[in-house]
């Protein structure tokens, strides 16, 4: 029966992130204590001015454009302008049901060669198969903030015959936590040979500092900008993302737009409409506090689990982090995930599922195993967070970072 299946297609394994996530809630169906630091997704609640107006608009029920609805384009073009200095108008907009599908199409589009650094999020390859477009990583490490420098990325460009390339740049990153701060000369580069950037800034407004800058300021005319509802305000399961696609790549605009017509059609009526509540008003004070809350929760676990032995970058956003526990002696970082969830209940996921080598022992931990809605209400109003709060309102960080401490010196 396999001859019913596409051969880059049956190569492929479910997506690890929503792998461990189900593996997770199995095994605490089975009675056993987990720590869900595998999964990634906000545990906040969505702003109730956003939920309010998904409700007031159950009742849309049409179809709306293949590209989107004009006023949520219109709402989000001048977002991205506002906050991030761009010129896009609404019809440099195309919403999608989460980026992961634009992105998804983008490759079933793309001719050419894709290059990521390692690491890049679990999708980013398995995608890139699905289109039979070739992967090129670039290796990068912390000492570069786990992005790659314009000479890793121009020395791999000269190496590569294929004439068009699209680079995948996630700040701040899935898995590593951090954000770019070479970003201009990586822009330079991308400029010079003409490669296409992906700028994925689906964790842009949950940079810790607050003062988030795009690629797409350094090269508005090659840069595509993908983002969404999913991270900053709880709405992964709304699916609601979009891209931002400058004038000088309209033909992969129209591209995008068949393609969504020949497949979603368009996104869910109601979830639009909603969603323009989400980039009309400003949520800062939303914001502020879901992310004084992770940023806490993150340095919590940093530096609770760094020690001679175990490296991590310390976190600049988002929901993870990247530890390398140097003492530990796997034959692969898979295997020693598994050890690690066998023993301790703490789920992560290894770094090999980002590109890198699976003889190092990387895994990404992701920070968001509490109760956000009630992180959020406790602490309203408290200027500064403290142990005692984490210890109240994220039980399961403290103990699976004990877990995990433990597990490390018994090595
Ligand atoms: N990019 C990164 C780095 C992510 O972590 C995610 C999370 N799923 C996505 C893209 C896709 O998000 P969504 O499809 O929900 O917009
Ligand atoms: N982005 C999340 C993660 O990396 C999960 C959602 C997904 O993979 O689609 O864990």
């Amino acid at each position: 029966m396999n001859k019913i299946i596409k051969e880059q297609i049956a190569k492929l394994k479910p997506s690890a992130t929503l792998a461990i996530n189900e593996e997770s809630s199995r095994l605490e169906k089975s009675g056993k204590k987990i720590y869900k630091f595998g999964f990634g997704q906000s545990p906040f609640p969505i702003p109730d001015s956003i939920v309010l107006a998904l409700k007031n608009n159950a009742d849309k029920h049409r179809y709306l454009p293949m590209q989107g609805l004009e006023e949520l384009r219109f709402t989000i073009a001048n977002y991205l302008n506002k906050n991030n200095n761009n010129n896009f108008n609404k019809e440099n907009i195309v919403i999608g049901p989460g980026t992961k599908e634009l992105m998804l199409l983008t490759q079933i589009i793309f001719k050419g060669d894709v290059l990521l650094p390692a690491p890049s999020w679990v999708s980013y390859q398995p995608q890139a198969l699905i289109g039979k477009n070739k992967v090129h990583w670039i290796q990068t490490s912390s000492n570069s903030n786990w992005f790659p420098t314009a000479k890793q990325l121009e020395d791999k460009i000269k190496n590569i015959k294929s004439e068009s390339l699209l680079l995948f740049i996630n700040s701040p990153n899935n898995p590593s936590g951090t954000v770019c701060n070479n970003l201009q000369e990586i822009a330079e580069v991308a400029k010079k040979y003409k490669v296409i950037i992906l700028s994925d800034e689906i964790y842009s407004q949950l940079n810790f500092n607050g003062q988030y800058k795009s690629i797409s300021n350094f090269y508005p005319e090659g840069t595509i900008v993908s983002t969404g509802l999913s991270k900053w305000c709880g709405a992964g399961g709304w699916r609601l993302g979009f891209f931002a696609i400058p004038n000088q790549l309209e033909n992969f605009k129209n591209s995008l737009k068949i393609l969504c017509s020949e497949s979603f059609t368009s996104v869910s009526a109601p979830i639009q409409y909603a969603a323009i509540e989400a980039y009309k008003v400003d949520h800062s004070k939303y914001l502020n506090s879901v992310k004084k809350i992770l940023s806490f929760t993150a340095n919590y676990v940093y530096e609770n689990l760094r020690s001679n032995v175990i490296n991590i970058s310390k976190p600049e956003g988002g929901f993870y982090l990247f530890p390398e526990f140097n003492n530990a002696n796997f034959s692969s970082s898979s295997e020693m995930c598994k050890d690690i969830l066998n023993k301790t209940g703490v789920a992560l996921l290894p770094g090999s599922d980002f590109g890198l080598d699976s003889s190092k022992m990387l895994a990404r931990l992701s920070y968001t195993d509490f109760n956000g809605g009630n992180f959020l209400k406790n602490t309203l109003g408290s200027k500064k967070l403290d142990t005692a709060d984490l210890e109240k309102n994220a039980p399961n960080i403290v103990a699976g970072v004990a877990a995990l401490k433990d597990w490390s010196n018994s090595l």
